[in-house]
């Protein structure tokens, strides 16, 4: 569907076009692949550093130095970053803990 997408493919998800230009105007960055979640999950972009190492945009999440296959298919056929769905379960977990430890008045 989304996968492994040079920035000037026009299969690239019409509501990251804009982005990933914007992205790849920069000299340290370029982007390697993207998916905007289809309102399953979260909109995700691989992007290369000047460094070579690769990370998602918008999470910020390390995805290591792998040449491609960032991405996961569902069984519904929805792309997914496994690392960044981590990502978003360790941060809802540590929103929870913080809200409970100092804001006890938020949890039923
Ligand atoms: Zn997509």
């Amino acid at each position: 569907m989304c996968e492994k997408l040079p920035y000037y493919n026009p299969r690239i998800d019409k509501c990251l076009r804009d982005k990933i230009k914007e992205i790849n105007r920069s000299k340290y960055f370029i982007t390697q692949s993207s998916c905007c979640g289809h309102g399953k999950y979260p909109t995700t972009i691989v992007v290369k550093s000047g460094f070579g190492n690769f990370f998602e945009w918008y999470s910020l999440t390390p995805l290591g130095k792998r040449k491609r296959y960032f991405y996961k298919k569902d069984e519904e056929g929805y792309y997914y970053i496994p690392e960044v769905i981590e990502f978003f379960k360790i941060l809802g977990s540590f929103l929870i803990l913080i809200s409970s430890k100092f804001l006890p008045g938020m949890m039923a």
